[in-house]
């Protein structure tokens, strides 16, 4: 069998930004494609846009954006260094949650930009990233702080930083699994 071809970032973007496949696509100001270093190390996969990204076609803009820099700093990273991308690329009405045939739909970009993009480490945040990437139906709460081999990569679930901000045991998690993430990656940088 062919291999399957791997599309550059550019021609993925500029799918995303025709996408109607389905209904999100009237509401939203901006597709959010996703950014940062094309051969990053690590990609971060949220959620969904919320209101700032949908105004911006940026992921993580505003609060949510200073908030989870200070978290990359914790692993020694900065925005330049990671790729962020959400499960879904335009903005659920209200932020309410994503629905299952949305994700369905949406999700074959995702994939593509995780084969282009070939991280080493894939941090999902919060249930509906971490759900859809190691296909189970276990909570984040159970899964949060542990490495999971998933093919070729390496999953670590975090809570995700919206659901932290006002709960301090969740905020102290995902510092602390942060700082894991960085930790692993000095460690494959030295055994590599
Ligand atoms: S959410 Fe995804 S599938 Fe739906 S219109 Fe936007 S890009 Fe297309």
């Amino acid at each position: 069998m062919a291999e399957h071809e791997v599309k550059s970032l550019d021609e993925l973007r500029s799918e995303v930004e025709a996408c109607h496949a389905c209904p999100l696509h009237e509401g939203r100001t901006n597709v959010v494609f996703g950014s940062g270093n094309p051969q990053a190390r690590v990609l971060i996969v949220g959620e969904a846009p919320g209101k700032n990204e949908d105004l911006q076609g940026e992921p993580f803009v505003g609060k949510a954006g200073q908030n989870l820099n200070d978290l990359l700093q914790l692993a020694g990273l900065n925005r330049e260094d990671i790729f962020i991308a959400n499960v879904l690329k335009c903005r659920p009405p209200g932020n309410r949650d994503p629905k299952p045939e949305e994700i369905e739909v949406c999700t074959p970009f995702l994939r593509e930009q995780t084969r282009t993009i070939n991280p080493e480490f894939i941090v999902t945040l919060g249930n509906f990233a971490t759900r859809f990437i190691l296909k189970t139906e276990q909570g984040i709460t159970r899964l949060h702080g542990q490495v999971i081999q998933r093919g070729r990569f390496k999953v670590l679930p975090m809570y995700h930083p919206a659901a932290a901000i006002y709960d301090r045991t969740k905020m102290e998690a995902l510092r602390e699994d942060f700082a894991t993430l960085g930790k692993l990656l000095a460690e494959e940088a030295l055994s590599s």
